[in-house]
């Protein structure tokens, strides 16, 4: 079986040459800047993913359906807050150290277990309430 080639062949020389040089050039244009736009819109989607679920949780409503790590990376969003369910601390941690998978939603984060300074050496993790995503990251100790 022939194969079909992506791009037409060349012609030999002349004005249809020339066209053909443009129009790939355009064509080669056209798909970067594409591409750009894409990357812009996927972001600015995340944002609002993000935005729309730090509102739904800021009034008391459920976790769930929740952004994911990668919505809330892609957002811009570089840290997490969470609360010390003991003695009311919170701690704000960088989303790139976080270990999960990219399709795991934040909200899964609620009820995760912290070291907590203020409470001391604890053989165990402390349990953390999820406050929020933060942006820009700002370590707390
Ligand atoms: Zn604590």
């Amino acid at each position: 079986m022939k194969s079909i080639p992506r791009r037409p062949r060349w012609p030999v020389s002349g004005g249809d040459r020339k066209a053909l040089a443009k129009a790939i050039r355009e064509a080669d244009h056209a798909y970067s800047v594409n591409k750009l736009k894409a990357a812009e819109a996927r972001s600015a989607a995340a944002r609002f993913e993000c935005d729309a679920w730090h509102a739904q949780i800021f009034q008391g409503g459920p976790m769930y359906p929740s952004p994911t790590m990668e919505d809330a990376i892609t957002a811009g969003y570089t840290g997490v807050d969470l609360q010390c369910k003991q003695c009311g601390t919170t701690k704000t941690i960088d989303l790139a150290a976080i270990r999960r998978p990219p399709d795991m939603p934040i909200a899964s984060l609620d009820d995760t277990g912290i070291s907590c300074k203020t409470c001391g050496p604890q053989r165990w993790k402390l349990r953390a309430r999820l406050l929020g995503l933060r942006m820009p990251y700002k370590a707390t100790p």
